[in-house]
């Protein structure tokens, strides 16, 4: 059915519900993880999955709902029942296509994100449409794959949304993006390795916004590109000044998912080490577990580049994602990062303590050191070196801190600055005795 068709469909529907007294719902179905199938599988084959996602909404939700196709992956149906009866159907919908959609035999994309507006209480057919897929942004972003009851809160969210989006476009130029370095202890000497690189944005009327709330605004609204090119050359920058200094650590990035699938992320990287004379395995990209599992070609040719560049690879946030060991082998990767949530929580449950232990016995097979991020206890930390982790990071050690700071806590000095810091932690990686050009060598 066309837009313009269910819409008409629509309108006639709730014209005869109002004289009624009836109830209904608008369903607003988003796919996740649908891109991705694009890219690996083409999109000739997209468009049957597509097809095959329609015959499971409509399994589900009757043959005969109104149904139309509002954008590449996101449909609309309208369903003629009680509230009840409506939300239970949004619920089987997720349920169904949960892990993806079938298609011969197997599962492509991720699952699928259900909104719904109740006919009369959230408004008339147009509003209907809106709040609905307002409701399935909501369940997007709270990690899709399940239903949710439209809320006046979602619309807030999404204004809000737009407006950092919006404000994002401008913070390059007005100079609001700064770095800030957290380092990555060794495990046995606690001396610092390295110090990982943290975006943050000084928003001129929110204050600070944390990367965690619009890097993925910046990824959803197409402005990852920029930021990330920016963040890649403020840190290889910092990297040769600290190089200059003499102070030998690696330098860690984060990478989102998008910028690994830009075409020529790898050659500015490339480039960047080139003019700074930076050693290519001195560097760091930090790759979250799930976007390193999404194992698309696009991925694997990304991780291929970065592996013939010579940086070194380390898997983020490792433990929430789904892993697949025959991936993992195939990464050019040299570092695991357990991520938080289980050192949380690996003091007191066995169950974390126990995922620990296992994710560094794998990572030994598979050659790869181990680091725990978001260490913050004696406790946590003593559990770690006996179990024989690699390399710690956490606010035990050190908060992240700016270049500044870093620079000041490394060398020692005698400032109130340095003086909140352990500067003992720094001494080993200051090199003496050498030039600093000479080590910038290859
Ligand atoms: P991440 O890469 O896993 O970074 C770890 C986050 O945990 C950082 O939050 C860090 O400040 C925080 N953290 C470190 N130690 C502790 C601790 O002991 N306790 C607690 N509670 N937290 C700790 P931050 O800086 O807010 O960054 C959040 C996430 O945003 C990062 O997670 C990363 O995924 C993303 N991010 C940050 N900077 C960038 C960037 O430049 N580019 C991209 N694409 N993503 C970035
Ligand atoms: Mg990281
Ligand atoms: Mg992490």
């Amino acid at each position: 059915m066309t837009r313009d068709a269910f819409e008409t469909a629509l309108a006639q529907a709730l014209d005869t519900e109002r004289g009624a007294e009836r109830t209904g719902a608008l369903l607003y179905a988003g796919l996740d993880g649908f891109r991705l199938v694009n890219e690996d599988h083409g999109l000739a084959h997209g468009d049957k999955v597509l097809a095959a996602a329609t015959r499971q909404l409509r399994d589900v939700c009757g043959a005969r709902v109104p149904m139309c196709r509002m954008a590449g992956d996101e449909f609309a149906l309208w369903l003629n029942a009680d509230t009840a009866t409506c939300e239970l159907l949004a619920s089987r919908a997720a349920e169904a296509l949960a892990g993806g959609v079938a298609l011969d035999g197997q599962r492509y994309g991720a699952g699928v994100s259900v909104g719904v507006a109740l006919f009369p209480v959230h408004g008339s057919s147009s509003q209907l449409i809106h709040r609905a897929a307002a409701a399935m942004r909501a369940v997007k972003r709270a990690g899709g794959g399940s239903h949710a009851l439209f809320d006046p809160r979602f619309e807030i969210e999404q204004r809000e949304e737009l407006r950092i989006a919006q404000d994002l476009r401008q913070a390059i130029e007005r100079r609001e993006l700064d770095l800030v370095y957290q380092p990555k202890v060794e495990a046995s000497s606690l001396q610092v390795t390295a110090v990982e690189a943290l975006l943050r944005w000084r928003h001129p009327t929110l204050g600070m916004v944390s990367p965690a709330r619009f890097i993925p605004i910046a990824e959803k609204h197409g402005l990852i590109e920029p930021i990330g090119n920016w963040v890649l050359a403020a840190a290889l920058k910092q990297a040769a000044a600290w190089r200059k200094a003499g102070l030998r650590m690696r330098v860690a990035i984060n990478v989102s998912g998008y910028q690994m699938r830009q075409d020529d992320f790898a050659r500015r990287l490339e480039a960047g080490l080139r003019s700074h004379r930076l050693q290519p395995n001195r560097f760091t990209c930090e790759i979250t577990e799930s976007v390193a599992m999404e194992d698309t070609q696009v991925t694997r040719r990304a991780f291929a580049r970065l592996g013939k560049i010579g940086v070194h690879v380390s898997i983020d946030d490792f433990g929430t994602g789904h892993s697949s060991l025959a991936t993992l082998r195939r990464l050019p990767a040299q570092e695991l990062k357990i991520d938080r949530a289980f050192i949380v929580d690996m003091v007191d449950d066995a169950d974390a303590r126990t995922i620990v232990e296992a994710v560094l016995t794998m990572a030994r097979t598979l050659g790869l050191r181990v680091v725990a991020e978001g260490v913050e206890t004696p406790a946590q930390r003593d559990a770690l070196v006996r179990l024989g982790c690699d390399e710690l990071q956490g606010y035990l050690f050190a908060k992240p801190m700016s270049a500044r700071a870093i620079a000041l806590w490394a060398m020692d000095a005698p400032t109130a600055l340095a003086q909140s810091f352990r500067p003992s932690l720094f001494k080993e990686t200051i090199i003496t005795g050498s030039a600093p050009t000479e080590i910038m060598k290859r």
